[in-house]
């Protein structure tokens, strides 16, 4: 008999250390760790929690309960990461240590190499982490007051392993658990499910299948898979592909029976669709089943009570007063999307600009040295759906542990760190916090990032970001798939340093003159500022090499240093250019980047430079720009 599944929407608080640590007594248990952070779990939230407050100074601890991190991400094989054009600082990172390890296939990862990222991250930053290891309970004692109001503080955590049950001692704790279970055991107010009766979005066992020759469309429409809903990911490993294709519904998340009863389901309901995929489905006649996950995937829980609340209505239709918060810590624009919780279809609602999540939503009301991360921050259903995706999580983690890093170096608790309306402390820290989350690559918006004097800082590591991940693919047909500058044209074309150009055709062939390859560095430059100033403020060009289309870009050019001043005089922009002024002129616009690679010969014609060399010399400096 499994527990019933009551439609709880809103459970108080319950602030009594008998009910937060059951009845046993922990007081006479000594600490076996005392540190400054300690943050519970190791997903997404989790991970980057940990890195962001031992990057910043602080003596962290993640515990977590597999023996491996990266949450629903790896534990539950959820390897896709949703819009991620937001989420900037630890999660590029991460991105960057897939690509390091050829584990990631544009927003598809390896579930089993993501987990030697993310500890290579985990180690780099010297967290401490424990595996294996739960966290049970806590223990609560009286906290600081906020404007009058007595807020508890978890004065310690029970965790269990096979060490037994030992007791840990944080400063600050942060609850990245997924499942709000901390702040839960510490009395924070908390929701569950939709408004009207409590149901909750339903789990589903992703499962993975090998030796598939599956070529992608809609799986539905072949006979026999009417009634599935099907998502897949083509995987980095050839012939493997990653199906969503399971529903259980009507299971709380939070409940040991529950989750027994949907995993013994999810895994017949996975044995189910690989038959029927390799029945119907041309392209899975001979494939197998690869892997299912270690564990169930569960949408949602709780969603704790906080500071402040984010709702769906606020992401759907914000208005002027929603569209830029004081406190933002993170951004997204992924869809309101709730898979429905008793039928088979999902409500989606896109929207129609990114919101800012407030670090109010990080503040479980009632406590003291507690920060939640992840999906259960203070939101409401419809808002959970859209947050809930890894890249935010991510993004959130790094808030929550950039913020606990801030509140243990001042001495005081995360609430004190983030009340945009306290003249005194917390504004300070509150732009102190934002101001390293935009240090550190985070995107807090063009409006905070000005208000922080921060500008050019947050634009530089968009620009990076958007060079690197959203190249928009143009169909040159002089610069096919297979062309050795094929790359090169579509990341300069996307970033807008290839413009003007006719739809279908680059004249990758063409020699490629000084004022074109004036125009292509300048341009490339403004995408990617440089770190250095110009050497010049103005520079007087001669009056023959005015007020052509490529003026502009000669003058810059000139007061970068990248041109000699004393060339002016003498240069014809309409010349060709020599392979040697030009990878002179790269390497002096952005000496930060990776000595440059020799042309591809295919990509030579005689001694003229073309343009698809132009290119490819131009985007092998600008991809290995460091700001
Ligand atoms: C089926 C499914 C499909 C999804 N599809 C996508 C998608 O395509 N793209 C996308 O970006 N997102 C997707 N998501 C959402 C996303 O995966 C999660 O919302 C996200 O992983 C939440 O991150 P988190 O850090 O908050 O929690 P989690 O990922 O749940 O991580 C929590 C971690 O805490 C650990 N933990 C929990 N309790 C304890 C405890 N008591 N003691 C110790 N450790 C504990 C867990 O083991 C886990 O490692 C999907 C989710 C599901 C379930």
């Amino acid at each position: 008999m499994r527990a019933s599944h009551s439609a709880l929407l809103l459970l108080l608080a319950v602030p009594t250390l008998a009910l937060c640590a059951g009845t046993a007594d922990f007081s006479g248990m000594t600490a076996d760790y005392d540190v400054d952070v300690c943050v519970l779990g190791g997903g997404p939230s989790g991970t980057a929690a940990a890195i962001a407050a031992a990057r910043n100074g602080v003596d962290t601890l993640l515990v977590e309960q597999y023996g491996f991190l990266g949450g629903m991400g790896t534990a539950a094989s959820v390897n896709v990461f949703m819009d991620y054009r937001f989420s900037g600082g630890i999660f590029r990172e991460i991105l960057h240590e897939l690509d390091k390890l050829e584990a990631r296939r544009g927003s598809v990862f390896d579930a089993n190499i993501m987990r030697v990222a993310l500890d290579n991250l985990v180690q780099d930053a010297g967290v401490k982490v424990l595996f294996h290891t739960r966290g049970v309970t806590c223990t609560i004692a009286p906290g600081r007051s906020w404007q009058g109001k007595q807020r508890q503080t978890i004065s310690s955590l029970l965790i269990h392993n096979k060490s037994g049950l030992q007791k840990v001692r944080a400063k600050v704790f942060i609850d990245c658990t997924g499942d709000a279970d901390l702040a839960a055991w510490a009395g924070a107010p908390f929701e569950i499910g939709r408004k009207e009766d409590g149901e909750t979005q339903p789990m589903t066992m992703i499962f993975r299948m090998g030796g598939c020759t599956f070529k992608g469309g809609s799986i539905m429409k072949f006979p026999g898979m009417e009634d599935y809903w099907a998502s897949y990911a083509f995987n980095p490993n050839p012939g493997e592909i990653s199906l969503n294709m399971t529903r259980i519904q009507g299971y709380s998340g939070i409940n040991g029976e529950d989750l027994t009863a949907a995993t013994i389901e999810g895994r017949k309901a996975v044995m189910e669709a690989v038959e029927a995929l390799r029945k119907n489905v041309p392209g899975f006649q001979d494939a197998y089943l690869l892997a299912m996950p270690a564990q169930i995937g569960v949408r949602e829980t709780r969603r704790v009570m906080g500071a402040t609340l984010l709702t769906g209505e606020q992401l759907i239709n914000p208005g002027r007063i929603y569209s830029h918060r004081k406190d933002v810590v993170a951004r997204n624009q992924y869809n309101v999307d709730i898979h429905d919780p008793k039928g088979t279809k999902a409500q989606i609602v896109r929207l129609k600009q990114p919101y800012e999540i407030p670090y109010r939503c990080l503040l479980p009301k009632g406590v003291d040295n507690l920060l939640i991360a992840g999906r259960p921050i203070s939101a409401d259903h419809v808002a959970h759906s859209s947050l809930r995706i890894q890249p935010t999580c991510y993004a959130l983690g790094q808030a929550a542990g950039t913020a606990a890093a801030l509140a243990v170096a001042n001495e005081t608790g995360p609430w004190e760190v983030g009340q945009p309306n306290d003249p005194t402390k917390g504004q300070a820290l509150l732009r102190e916090l934002q101001a390293v989350l935009i240090r550190q690559g985070q995107d807090l918006g063009a409006t905070r990032a000005r208000e922080l004097g921060l500008y050019p800082e947050w634009r530089r590591w968009q620009l990076k970001y958007r060079l690197e991940a959203y190249p928009l693919k143009r169909a040159f047909k002089d610069v096919p798939d297979d062309h050795p500058a094929h790359e090169a044209v579509q990341a300069l074309a996307g970033m807008g340093v290839l413009r003007g150009l006719s739809p279908d055709h680059y004249g990758a062939d063409d020699p490629a003159s000084i004022a074109v390859s004036a125009v292509v560095i300048g341009r490339c430059m403004a995408v990617l500022p440089s770190s250095r100033a110009p050497l010049y403020d103005k520079v007087p060009l001669p009056d023959r090499l005015k007020g052509k289309w490529w003026s502009s870009a000669i003058a810059e050019c000139a007061a970068y240093g990248i041109l000699d001043l004393n060339q002016l005089p003498g240069i014809e922009p309409e010349d060709y250019i020599t392979e040697q002024d030009l990878r002179r002129y790269l390497e002096r616009a952005f000496p930060q980047a990776a000595p440059l690679p020799p042309v591809p010969t295919e990509l030579l014609k005689g001694d003229t430079v073309t343009r698809a060399s132009l290119a490819y010399l131009a985007w092998a400096a600008a991809r290995t720009w460091e700001p």
